[in-house]
């Protein structure tokens, strides 16, 4: 199992980059984990359009789906010209009359899934888990072989997932305040909210994405340095609450588990994190 991170941002994308978008590459079958804008840009960076086994989608706000209408106009191309035969399936909950979209002639073909369904596909199995958020949104179990991911998509504090993501190699987890401006009422998750997560499920590595725009009454746009700087504080904030590996998505980069061994390229995923998450990490993997 490989996952890169295509997207990071919340709400809508800075300059060049993208909101919620994993590219989950098993053996060499290659998933889409959410769609949101500037998705579809960034993973021509690392496949072709006609190269989705599936798309599995969270839920419908537009920072997890808005890339799906051109998605699917890229695999009416990827039909057209022969890079593939089958219609793309698109997995998502039906709680929604956006739903009914997901299907797109003989192009895209939209599979309705929930709590009470799984889904197995070239030997990865997907299970979903209902999440308390301002939308329905389902969060998403990757399996294969002994290795486990869970991506949540959007949720509040509120959401009953600790036994949903017990014991997993990876949990990716939205993170969109400082512990000093946590708003439960918000649907989203705090800083703390996402480290006792981690800690009761007692979760082996922690991923941060779904990142805001700003703090503390600031919005910064296109200020890498302040986001930066944000994104630091916010895991270690986190670390405050939980012992394990926490790290910071970063668009384009990869990791790589293998039966539950984490066999990233550490300089790759981390850098540019600054050094102390690096040194985090090696403290996290020299205990197992
Ligand atoms: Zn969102």
């Amino acid at each position: 199992m490989k996952l890169t991170v295509l997207g990071n941002w919340g709400a809508c994308p800075q300059a060049g980059e993208a909101t919620a978008g994993l590219l989950l590459n098993v053996e060499d079958r290659i998933f889409l984990l959410d769609c949101g804008s500037g998705v579809l840009a960034q993973s021509g960076k690392f496949c072709s359009l006609g190269d989705f086994e599936a798309v599995f989608l969270t839920h419908y706000h537009h920072d997890h789906c808005a890339d799906i209408g051109c998605l699917q106009y890229g695999s009416k191309f990827a039909q057209i010209y022969g890079m593939r035969r089958e219609p793309l399936p698109i997995y998502a909950h039906d709680r929604s009359p956006r739903f009914a979209d997901m299907t797109y002639g003989s192009f895209t073909f939209g599979y309705a899934v929930g709590p009470d369904t799984s889904v197995e596909r070239a030997g990865l199995r997907v299970s979903f888990a209902e999440t308390v958020h301002e939308q329905y949104n389902l969060a998403m179990r990757f399996e294969y072989g002994m290795t486990s991911l869970v991506y949540t998509g959007d949720m509040g504090p509120r959401s009953n997932i600790d036994d949903f993501c017990a014991g997993v190699d990876l949990l990716v987890c939205e993170c969109c305040f400082l512990e000093s401006e946590a708003d439960e009422t918000l649907g989203h998750m705090s800083t703390r909210d996402v480290g006792l997560l981690a800690r009761r499920a007692g979760v082996r590595r922690l991923m941060l994405t779904h990142f805001p725009h700003g703090a503390e009454g600031m919005l910064w746009e296109n200020d890498p340095e302040r986001t930066r700087e944000l994104r630091g504080r916010m895991a270690e904030e986190v670390r405050g609450y939980y012992d394990g590996p926490v790290l910071l998505a970063e668009i384009g980069k990869s990791i790589a588990m293998d039966n539950g061994q984490w066999t990233m390229d550490k300089a790759d995923i981390l850098q540019p994190v600054d050094q102390w998450t690096m040194e985090t990490e090696k403290r996290g993997c020299s205990t197992e």
